[in-house]
C-alpha cells in the first residue's frame, strides 16, 4: 500500500471493501471444463458468413439502442409471449444488476435459495440490498418449502432470484414449487433460466399473466459466452420501468449483429445442445461408476460431485497438474464441501478429464 491509500479506501463504502473481486482462474494449456461454456466452434463456411456479415458493420455509428432486429429475433427463438416486453443486457449478470439497483431501498431484502449463483448476493450486496438465502435441501438440492415461505413472510423480499437449473447444483426447481413462490411474493420473482436449454422445461409461457414474474435467459451457456448477450422478458410495465436504469448502448453493435446472424443457425446450436445432453449422460455414467466420486444428476450442461477418497482441493490440483480445470466448490457453502463441479465438455474433453480424474484419485 502506498501513503495516501487508506485515505482513499475511506471513500469506498464498508459492505464494498469486504467483497472480493470476481476471481477467474487462467486456463493456461488446461482442457477447460470450469465456466460452464459449450465446447464446440461453428463449421468454416458458417464462420466465413459471419465474417461477410461483420465487413458491412459501421463500428463510428453508435449500436441501435433498442437492438430492435436482434430483439425480434431472440421473441421468436426463446418463444416470449406477445404481449411481454423483452430488456437487453450486457450477459444476464447487468440484468441483475439492474433489477437490483431498481428496488434498491433502505431496509429492502434480495431472499435466494443456497447454494445458487454467486452474483445475486455480491450484487444485492453493492446496491445496498440486504440479502437472505434459504439452504436447499441437502440430499437433493430441492426446494425447502416450509422454509422458503417462513422467510417470505418475514423478510418481505424486493426480489427473489430462483435459477432453475440452479447453477452449481444442476437441478430443476418443482414447477408447482415454483408457481407457489410466484403466488406468495410480495415482489418481483426472477426465474433464472440460463441453463433451460439444456433441460427443456420454461415458465417463458407464463410471462404476461403474472404481473410479478421475470424470465430472464442467456446466450453465454449456448455457444456465445464471448458476445455477453442476456434476455429477460417481463410485462411491458415493469420492462419499462427496468429500461430506464439501463445504460445506452449496453448491447456493442458486434454482439448485436453476431447474435442475431447465429440465430439464423438455430439448428446448429440445437445439435450442440443435444450432443452435450447426449455427453453428460455419458459423463453421469462414467462418474457413478467410480466409487471415489458421487454425482448429482443434473439437467444443466454440468456436473457437480462430491469426492469422498480425498480433498476436492488436492483433486482439482491433481487435475490440474494433469491438464483439466474445473471449479471447486468446497468452501462456498456446507452444503458444497467436497464437491466439484466439471463443465460436459466435448466427448473428447470428458474422456480427458475421466483419464486425469483417475490418475489424480490413485495418487
Ligand atoms: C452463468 C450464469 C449467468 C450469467 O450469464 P451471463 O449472461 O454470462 O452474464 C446467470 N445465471 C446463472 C444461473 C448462471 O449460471
Amino acid at each position: 500500500m502506498v501513503d495516501g491509500d487508506a485515505d482513499v479506501a475511506r471513500w469506498i463504502r464498508p459492505e464494498v471493501r469486504a467483497l472480493s473481486s470476481y476471481h477467474v482462474t487462467d486456463p493456461g494449456e488446461c482442457v477447460k471444463l470450469d465456466a460452464m461454456e459449450n465446447p464446440y466452434s461453428w463449421p468454416p463456411q458458417v464462420v466465413e458468413e459471419w465474417l461477410e456479415r461483420l465487413r458491412g458493420v459501421c463500428v463510428n455509428r453508435y449500436p441501435d439502442p433498442e437492438a430492435r432486429v436482434l430483439a425480434a429475433r431472440l421473441r421468436t427463438a426463446m418463444a416470449v409471449p406477445e404481449d411481454a416486453a423483452l430488456l437487453l443486457g450486457n450477459g444476464s449478470d447487468e440484468l441483475i444488476q439492474i433489477i437490483a439497483l431498481a428496488v434498491s431501498d433502505a431496509g429492502r431484502t434480495v431472499l435466494t435459495p443456497e447454494p445458487t449463483f454467486v452474483i445475486y448476493r455480491s450484487v444485492a450486496t453493492v446496491c445496498g440490498l440486504r440479502y437472505a438465502s434459504v439452504p436447499l435441501r441437502a440430499t437433493d438440492f430441492a426446494l425447502d418449502m416450509e422454509a422458503m415461505r417462513r422467510a417470505i413472510t418475514r423478510y418481505q423480499p424486493a426480489v427473489i432470484f430462483l435459477a432453475s437449473p440452479n447453477n452449481p447444483t444442476g437441478n430443476v426447481f418443482a414447477a408447482e414449487e415454483i408457481a407457489e413462490i410466484i403466488d406468495l411474493a410480495p415482489g418481483l420473482v426472477v426465474i433464472d433460466e440460463a441453463y433451460a436449454p439444456f433441460a427443456r422445461i420454461s415458465v417463458m409461457d407464463q410471462v404476461g399473466c403474472r404481473e410479478n414474474l421475470l424470465v430472464m435467459r442467456t446466450l453465454s451457456k449456448v455457444g456465445l459466452a464471448g458476445l455477453r448477450l442476456g434476455v429477460l422478458a417481463g410485462t411491458a410495465g415493469c420492462i419499462r420501468e427496468l429500461n430506464k436504469i439501463r445504460l445506452p448502448y449496453n448491447v456493442n453493435t458486434l454482439t448485436q449483429v453476431s447474435a442475431e446472424f447465429a440465430l439464423t443457425h438455430q439448428g446448429l446450436f440445437d445439435e450442440q445442445i443435444r450432443k452435450i445432453r447426449h455427453s453428460r449422460s455419458e459423463l453421469f455414467r462414467a462418474l457413478q461408476q467410480r466409487t471415489a466420486v458421487h454425482p448429482w444428476p443434473s439437467q444443466a450442461n454440468f456436473l457437480l460431485f462430491r469426492v469422498s477418497a480425498c480433498s476436492a482441493a488436492s483433486l482439482f490440483d491433481g487435475l490440474r497438474a494433469r491438464g483439466v480445470l474445473i471449479k471447486n466448490m468446497d468452501g462456498s457453502n456446507p452444503l458444497l464441501a467436497n464437491c466439484l463441479r466439471v463443465t460436459v465438455g466435448t466427448a473428447a474433453e470428458n474422456r480427458v478429464f475421466l483419464n486425469a480424474l483417475d490418475r489424480a484419485l490413485l495418487w
